[in-house]
């Protein structure tokens, strides 16, 4: 990277929050999910910047400790009165559909069709999203305003979907640069029509990547553009020769909002991206802010779970628990500004032009962690026996069915998990995440039951 280039770059970069928003509102309406013809609708709109290598993974195949399910596509989905009158149409928004139903075609009663409704209580005028991936299910999500005024009635629910063997599509795209070393950049596109959360990220790595290929680089670059969780799982498991190479990574997401500059650290916690993110957020002259490792959160679980411990971090701007239009039909394209992804593009690009000025100067400091004193009698120290990736917890029925919203169960899962790699002890992580030790030590426990755990100490 010469400076000359470098300047000519940052004049670009007011008209390139432009250009990533027009791309953002072209690929708004698509309905995506972790499979099927929106994802690869995606990748193509995506492929007119940049010569994304896109890869299709048959259902059935194996990774890790998860499968690749079966394709979803959806046509049409609705709900109609008994007077012929549509009153919740996929075509509208289709946050509507729970993501991943099941075809359906019956004329139900009020009562069994609100068995089938989400809501946002505390959000009455907004459309929730919601996603039923590995548990087969069918349902609409509406607005709470809309539910309170349903009356009875025998209505016509029909989702024209189907679910049937197919394949898992991603897209890859990889600059060469003198190194073999590689920096890791990676987005997920299974989210339906929502800005923030998460096309923002696949637009600003769209252009990144455009940009970047025509420097001159010391690093190589890795773009993922894939779905959350299984597509990084399954990314993983069939590059896992390959990661060594990765030096630094980020996971984008949450881009695009008017909040300041966020920074979740890697699971290391000191490795080189972690600094650099922290002096580029630090000289920025803006507000920041620094979050440590927690096991919840996007992709950057899967790339920091303890068998792989890469150094990923996450670079947002509001952190999906503080903006309440997170998993909202509010997460539109008026949330997300253009001047707002400028400024996350030349975050970004700083960062990557930091690591490239550093090249060579730092050293990898992985596995620094030191035992820590266990001092309790009560305390116990566990080994995840599946540690690359999450296992795939709702084959003991320990997970929620219904995905798009966390619960206090399954956080302390992740939390058990990510941390059980016979150095923290249950203690460690009692501090680390906040929980109760109790609540932490009977999930520890019944992990153990289900042979997800094994007792070292
Ligand atoms: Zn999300």
């Amino acid at each position: 990277m010469d400076n000359f280039e470098v300047q000519k770059l940052k004049k670009k970069i007011p008209e390139i929050g432009t250009e990533m928003h027009d791309t953002m509102v072209k690929l708004y309406p698509i309905c995506r999910s972790i499979t099927g013809n929106g994802v690869r609708k995606t990748l193509d709109i995506i492929s007119e910047q940049i010569p994304l290598e896109k890869h299709e993974i048959p259902t059935g195949t194996e990774a890790f400790d998860w499968t690749v399910p079966k394709e979803w596509n959806i046509k049409d989905a609705y709900v109609k009165k008994s007077n012929g009158e549509k009153i919740i149409n996929f075509k509208k928004s289709n946050l509507h559909v729970l993501n991943y139903s099941v075809p359906v075609h019956k004329t139900v009663s009020l009562s069994e069709l609100k068995d089938h409704l989400f809501t946002l209580p505390d959000q009455p005028a907004l459309i929730p999203y919601r996603t039923s991936y590995y548990y087969e299910n069918w349902g609409f999500c509406i607005t709470h305003k809309q539910f309170l005024q349903l009356e009875e009635d025998e209505y016509e629910v029909v989702i024209d979907s189907t679910l049937e063997d197919g394949s898992l599509s991603y897209g890859e795209y990889f600059i060469k640069g003198k190194s073999e070393d590689e920096v890791l950049l990676s987005c997920y596109i299974c989210h339906p029509s929502m800005c923030n959360d998460n096309l923002s990220g696949v637009v600003l790595l769209t252009f990144l990547a455009k940009h970047l290929k025509n420097l001159s680089l010391q690093y190589s670059y890795r773009f993922l553009f894939i779905p959350e969780t299984i597509g990084a799982i399954v990314w993983l498991s069939r590059n896992e020769q390959n990661v060594t190479k990765i030096k630094h990574g980020l996971v984008a997401t949450c881009v695009g909002d008017s909040g300041i500059s966020t920074y979740k650290k890697s699971r290391q916690g000191n490795a080189e991206i972690d600094q650099t993110v922290i002096d580029v957020l630090k000289n920025s002259g803006d507000d920041y802010k620094i979050m440590d490792y927690e096991p919840i959160g996007s992709d950057e679980r899967q790339f920091c779970s303890p068998g792989f411990n890469l150094p990923v971090g996450l670079l947002l701007r509001t952190h999906p628990y503080y903006f309440t239009e997170y998993h909202t039909s509010a997460d539109n394209t008026e949330f997300v500004k253009a001047k707002y992804l400028a400024d996350s593009f030349s975050k970004y690009f700083k960062v990557i032009f930091k690591l490239e000025e550093n090249f060579g100067k730092f050293y990898s400091k992985n596995n620094e962690e030191e035992l820590l004193e266990i001092d309790s009698k009560n305390d116990q120290v566990f080994l995840n026996l599946k540690p690359k990736c999450e296992p795939k917890l709702d084959k003991t029925g320990m997970y929620r069915k219904i995905g798009g919203k966390n619960n206090n169960d399954a956080l302390t899962i992740l939390w058990v998990l990510n941390y059980s790699d016979g150095k923290h002890s249950l203690r460690d992580i009692t501090l680390r995440s906040g929980i109760d030790f109790k609540q932490i030590k009977q999930t520890a426990e019944l992990l153990h039951e289900k042979k997800l755990l094994k007792r070292i100490l």
